[in-house]
């Protein structure tokens, strides 16, 4: 049976690793799992990040994973680039078990095992992902002034990224699968007024076109079954987010869209001495310095709880 930690940490995204630097700098010695194929979390799959503060000519998503984690790491953050397969959260001391079937033991576990966004599953989305195709506006919409762009779904966010590219964008062109609008009526209200948004109804996506770069989309009428060319250079997919908390089901309490519950603005779940922060908890921000935000949180939360301990 493995020692008891302090603090393990499960995620290594901007949460996991703010949590993982704070912690360790506690001298807590964090053990974090950083998950086998992508740690690193969701900016490993993108190019130029712009927005992340005391960067000022930006930086390649990957290297600001690389910085964050080395910093960790300076610090005696224990890494481990491996998924964690069960939890058991509920009593005194958690366990952790990896992959190979170890059992880790801690007296404190932090989630950060962020979200993932829905994809449109066609063959060219993770060539051209950072390259005209993208999952947020905030992030990215800068980078498409003056240029003609289409927005994938119906919801709330496919609303709110449609308006605020219109800012940016030459035109937004709103591809969605029904004939009506899942938003809600303000939403809707806002996007119909912008005379830069047009629609095209019950279509989808066929086929993205472009080598290094986005050049168009070819779209398929779902009732007709024709097909239309659509000239965009940039291509926002807004047809949801899935949290990753399968693991936490039956032990941590989950909200309808099944993100984790944090009793805010701590950090705090359910059940004493487990932590969560970043995109498993937030599907408002979503940004890479908002985990990094509440991976700070949740690993000073961490810190006064093990205090309490003693
Ligand atoms: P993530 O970064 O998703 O990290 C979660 C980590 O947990 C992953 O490494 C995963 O492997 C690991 N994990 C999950 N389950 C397990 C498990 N069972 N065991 C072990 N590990 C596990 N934000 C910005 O601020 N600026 C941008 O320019 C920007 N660009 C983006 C571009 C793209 C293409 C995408 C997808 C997102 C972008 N974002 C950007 C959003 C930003 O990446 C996220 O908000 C941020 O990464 C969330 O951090 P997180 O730590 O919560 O989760």
């Amino acid at each position: 049976m493995s020692d008891v930690r302090n603090v393990i940490i499960i995620g290594s995204g901007p949460a996991g690793y703010t949590a993982a630097l704070y912690t360790a700098r506690a001298s807590l010695k964090p053990l974090v799992f950083e998950g086998a194929v992508t740690a690193g979390g969701a900016l490993m799959n993108t190019t130029e990040v712009e927005n992340f503060p005391g960067f000022r000519e930006g930086i390649m998503g990957p290297d600001l994973m690389d910085n964050m984690r080395a910093q960790a790491e300076r610090f005696g953050a224990e890494l481990i680039p491996d998924d964690v397969v069960a939890v058991d959260l509920t009593d005194e001391i958690k366990t952790v078990t990896d992959s190979a079937g170890t059992v880790h033991r801690a007296k404190a576990v932090i989630v950060t095992t962020g979200s993932q966004h829905r994809k449109l599953g066609l063959p060219r989305e993770d060539d051209l992902s950072g390259r005209g195709v993208s999952w947020c506006a905030t992030c990215d919409g800068f980078f498409f002034k003056d240029q003609d762009i289409a927005v994938i779904g119906g919801g709330d966010t496919a609303m709110e990224e449609a308006t605020f590219l219109s800012r940016f964008a030459k035109s937004v062109t709103v591809v969605h699968r029904r004939d009506t609008l899942r938003a809600s009526k303000a939403m809707q209200e806002r996007a119909f007024a912008d005379p830069k948004i047009s629609f095209v109804w019950d279509s989808e996506v066929a086929e993205l076109h472009g080598e290094s770069k986005l050049a168009g989309l070819t779209l398929r009428n779902r009732t007709t079954g024709e097909t239309s060319e659509l000239p965009v250079t940039g291509l926002f997919i807004a047809i949801g987010h899935d949290p990753r908390t399968e693991l936490f089901k039956g032990q941590l309490d989950l909200d309808e869209e099944g993100y984790l519950k944090v009793d805010a603005p701590s950090t705090r779940t359910n059940l004493s001495g487990v932590f969560a922060a970043g995109d498993v908890v937030d599907h408002t921000y979503r940004q890479a310095i908002t985990a990094a935000g509440t991976g700070c949180a949740a690993a000073l939360d961490a810190e006064r709880f093990l205090a309490s301990l003693s």
